[in-house]
Order: structure tokens, then C-alpha cells, then sequence
């Protein structure tokens, strides 16, 4: 497959896709209800293909590759292994499948590709001069071990009735509405949690310490998607820690850590677009994440709550975004200069 005739590369290989990025149309006002209805249950959809399938995922994790609460009551390795064995596994899968698919064996070629910019090699940014290399590296060796743990305190807490308010019964209907509740609500927590989580590592104390290695890839593969700081790791997958608070079944805790852990390979997939045949394409918001990794001061989140935009962050993908994103840092450069001219 090669480009469509739609897309024109500047001198640098770089395509701007022709439509802006648009958020979840429940953020527009007045509600637009055919827009909402195709967004929820359209392809691809809001709950489907996306949540459903992640929950499907979830479901089928709690079910069959996850040992029983009983057994996790005390923390040994033999269980705490087998997550870590089977996170590796999962990981391996869906980064390395993805990546393999679009950029081995180059399944669509450069179709709908925002780039075509080689990763980096030979570059001392990068662990072992190689980005995929590295991106790897910091995925397996850091990313893993850290969801891990979080999912290891999760059951224990659950299992020993520090978590989910001593509430194992689960046979009441309220019991299970309320875990359908959350598992609606798990993509905007996971939202909400990394807007703020990536606004905290952009301050000026956390970025070059920690946030930078993530920032190291300004062209984007799936694995760049958790190749962070150990550090971030530990930022990001907080996201469970409202789980503990909210949950009374372990599943949405499992469904919120697997949503932080497995989004961020299609949404740093490089592609506007992964097709499967000619006729499905999936997108994971990958423009939008795209636009924060090229221009480092805009779309801190995502497009299903729409904090970039009450933020003044939020950048469409237009040539109009680009000159509005350069006003705001001027505006934000001459303040500063303003307030260190006052005070020195
Ligand atoms: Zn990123
Ligand atoms: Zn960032």
C-alpha cells in the first residue's frame, strides 16, 4: 500500500492530516445527540471497538491469568512472578506486534505515517545509541515492574480487605452496577489523572530529571509509548490509586492499570491511522499525543475531557493552532520577563 493521493509531505517528509482534531463530541454544547450516538457505538466507537475491548481484555486477565485472591493474601513470589511473566507477555504482544506491523514489515507502508523520518540510531539521546532499543529497554525493565507492583498492592489490599471496603460478597445487584459505573468511568479517570500526572512532569523541578526521557522521542513508534523515567512510571500508573478509593472488585482496579498500560502503544503508534485490510482503520488518538511530542507545550492530555482546551493547551492539528500556540508563548515568555524585571 502507498500514500493515498490525499497526503502531501512538506521537505522534511512531515504531513499535517487536512481535518482538524476534533474532541469527544459530549464536550460540545449544545449537545449534538446523532454525534453522541455515533461516537459511543460507531466504528470506531467510544465503547466499541476501544473500552469494550479493553474490558473483554480485563475480563478475560481476571479470569484466566490471574491467580485467586485467596492465594494472593500474602505477598510471595511464586504469583507476584507469574503477573510479572504475564504483563511481559502482554506487553511483548501489542508494543511489539504493533510495532513489528507497521514498521518491519511496513503493512501500510507510509500511509497516513506523519513522518518519514527513520528512528533514531547511532544517537547518544538514546540507551545504547538506538531509540526502539531503548524505548524497549525502559518499557520491559521499568514500565512492567512498576504496573506490576501497583497490581500486586491491589490485590493484596483486596484480598486482605484493605481495599474495597471489606466488600468480597459481590452477589448484590448494586454491587455489580456500581463496577459497570466504573468501568464507564475508567477512560476518563485515566484522562483526567494524565493530564494533571504530565502537567506535574512538565514543571521546571520534574522535566529534565525525569519527563525528558520520555521526551527523547520526538518521532514516535509504539514503543515509545511507556519508554519513560521509572519515576514517570510511578506518576502515571497512580492512575489505580482511584480505584482503591472507588472499587469494590478488584476487576475495575485490573481494567484502569491495563488501560494506562496497553493505550499509549496505539497512541504513540506515528500513524494517523493503523488500517486492518482496506476497509477498517483504528485510531488511538494518535495525532493529538503526536502534536504534544513535536511541539512539547500543547495537548498535555486528551481528547475525551477536554482539559487542554479549558487549560488554553489545546492544539487541533491546524496551520491557525500553530500560529495561536506561538502567541501564547510568546505572551507567557514577555509575562515572565516582566515579573523577573520587577523583582531584580
Ligand atoms: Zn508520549
Ligand atoms: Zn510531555
Amino acid at each position: 500500500m502507498t500514500d493515498t493521493a490525499s497526503i502531501q509531505r512538506d521537505e522534511r517528509g512531515d504531513w499535517r492530516p487536512a481535518n482538524p482534531i476534533v474532541l469527544a463530541p459530549i464536550n460540545n454544547w449544545p449537545p449534538n445527540p446523532k454525534a453522541i450516538t455515533q461516537w459511543l457505538f460507531g466504528w470506531p466507537g467510544y465503547l466499541w471497538p476501544y473500552n469494550a475491548f479493553w474490558l473483554v481484555a480485563a475480563i478475560v486477565t481476571w479470569a484466566f491469568l490471574t491467580p485467586s485472591l485467596q492465594a494472593m493474601q500474602s505477598i510471595e513470589a511464586w504469583w507476584v512472578g507469574v503477573l510479572l511473566a504475564r504483563n511481559a507477555g502482554f506487553i511483548l504482544l501489542l508494543f511489539g506486534g504493533l510495532h513489528l506491523y507497521l514498521y518491519v514489515f511496513r503493512a501500510q507502508g507510509e500511509a497516513f505515517r506523519y513522518t518519514t523520518r527513520s528512528f533514531a540510531a547511532g544517537s547518544s539521546r538514546f540507551r545504547f545509541n538506538h531509540q526502539v532499543r531503548d524505548n524497549m529497554f525502559h518499557t520491559l525493565l521499568s514500565g512492567v515492574p512498576v504496573f506490576t507492583a501497583y497490581e500486586v498492592i491491589t490485590y493484596w489490599g483486596f484480598a486482605n480487605g484493605f481495599l474495597g471496603y471489606g466488600s468480597q460478597g459481590g452477589a448484590s445487584v448494586g454491587f455489580w452496577l456500581w463496577a459497570v459505573v466504573l468501568f464507564l468511568l475508567a477512560p476518563v479517570i485515566h484522562s483526567v489523572h494524565f493530564y494533571f500526572g504530565h502537567r506535574l512532569l512538565h514543571t521546571k523541578l520534574l522535566y529534565g530529571r525525569f519527563h525528558a526521557f520520555h521526551h527523547h522521542n520526538v518521532d514516535v513508534g509504539p514503543w515509545s509509548g511507556l519508554s519513560m523515567h521509572p519515576v514517570e512510571h510511578v506518576v502515571y500508573f497512580s492512575t489505580v490509586v482511584v480505584q482503591w478509593l472507588l472499587a469494590l472488585h478488584p476487576i475495575n482496579a485490573l481494567y484502569q492499570i491495563q488501560l494506562a498500560a496497553f493505550l499509549p502503544a496505539l497512541s504513540h503508534s506515528g500513524f494517523e491511522k493503523v488500517m486492518m485490510g482496506k476497509t477498517f482503520s483504528l485510531d488511538g488518538g494518535s495525532h493529538f499525543h503526536y502534536l504534544h511530542h513535536k511541539h512539547f507545550e500543547c495537548n498535555y492530555g486528551g481528547s475525551l475531557v477536554p482539559l487542554d482546551r479549558l487549560f488554553g493547551t489545546y492544539h487541533d492539528g491546524t496551520v491557525e493552532a500553530d500560529a495561536a500556540m506561538r502567541e501564547r508563548l510568546r505572551a507567557r515568555r514577555q509575562a515572565l520577563r516582566k515579573v523577573k524585571t520587577a523583582y531584580l
